[in-house]
């Protein structure tokens, strides 16, 4: 089987809905269609409705979900609110780990609630600098990966979608060089086998991408893609990515 590739851009708390509209219009102008090629970008939960059904080749995610259907509490989004807005939403983001204390038990609850609903989980998964340097960081992963996929149907396992970003990679300008990447990838790649074996899940590295690196690192065999922060709020950095991955999917 060939190469596939997702290309997705996390953007954060930037854009507004009239914004997003505008990008996501632009950048579908910058790219074919292409076997093998997925798009897609994660605005913020004031666009999504703006930008439903604008283009089909650039798919749509949200940053974030509560766990609960519905109920009293104030300032959540549920699942089921997301339904028909986002097909993608991203879970366990290093900063909503960081910053809103979000714990591996709530990853775990957030992911099985995006099962549930039908959408379709990017569960982040990296180590800290110190974590690294102290050579911790497969340990690290292990026990983030393990402890968000407990309860993981193996049948819906194909529905999810890991994304590997050193915490020291994100918005620094540093990102982890295609041998470390690849080497953590792997290792995401056999953890995964022995829990779900022959699952075909996807494993995106995020962190620091920009279209200077993104040829090498999608060129590493366990990358199957990048999560992109910063360098996806640019048309024309984002689509230069995009077709790093049309490139080396020949297209
Ligand atoms: C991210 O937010 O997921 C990310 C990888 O950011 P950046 O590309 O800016 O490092």
């Amino acid at each position: 089987m060939g190469r596939e590739y997702v290309i997705a851009g996390n953007w954060k708390m930037f854009k507004t809905a009239a914004e997003s509209r505008e990008f996501i219009q632009a950048l579908a102008g910058e790219f074919p269609d292409a076997p093998g090629l997925t798009v897609v970008v994660f605005p913020p939960f004031t666009s999504l409705e703006a930008v439903r059904g604008l283009a089909a080749r650039v798919h749509i995610g949200a940053q974030n979900l509560f766990h609960e259907e519905k109920g009293a509490f104030t300032g959540e989004v549920s699942p089921l609110m997301l339904h028909g807005l986002a097909e993608y939403v991203l879970v366990g983001h290093s900063e909503r780990r960081e910053l809103f204390h979000e714990n591996d038990e709530d990853v775990n609850k957030k992911l099985l609630a995006a099962l549930k609903f039908g959408l379709l989980p990017v569960l982040c998964v990296g180590e800290t600098l110190p974590e690294r340097e102290g050579g911790r960081t497969l340990d690290k992963i292990r026990n983030q990966l393990e402890k968000a996929l407990a309860g993981v149907d193996g049948g819906e396992a194909d529905k999810i979608t890991v994304a590997y970003e050193p915490i020291w990679a994100i918005g620094t300008g540093r990102n982890a060089t295609p041998g470390q990447a690849q080497e953590v990838h792997r290792f995401i790649r056999l953890q995964l086998q022995e829990k779900f074996p022959g699952n075909r899940i996807k494993i995106l590295y995020g962190g620091s991408v920009k279209p200077e690196n993104s040829l090498e690192l999608l060129s590493q065999d366990d990358i199957s893609g990048v999560l992109v922060g910063g360098a996806s709020l640019k048309v024309d950095q984002f689509s230069a990515i995009i077709h790093s991955g049309l490139k080396l999917l020949g297209a």
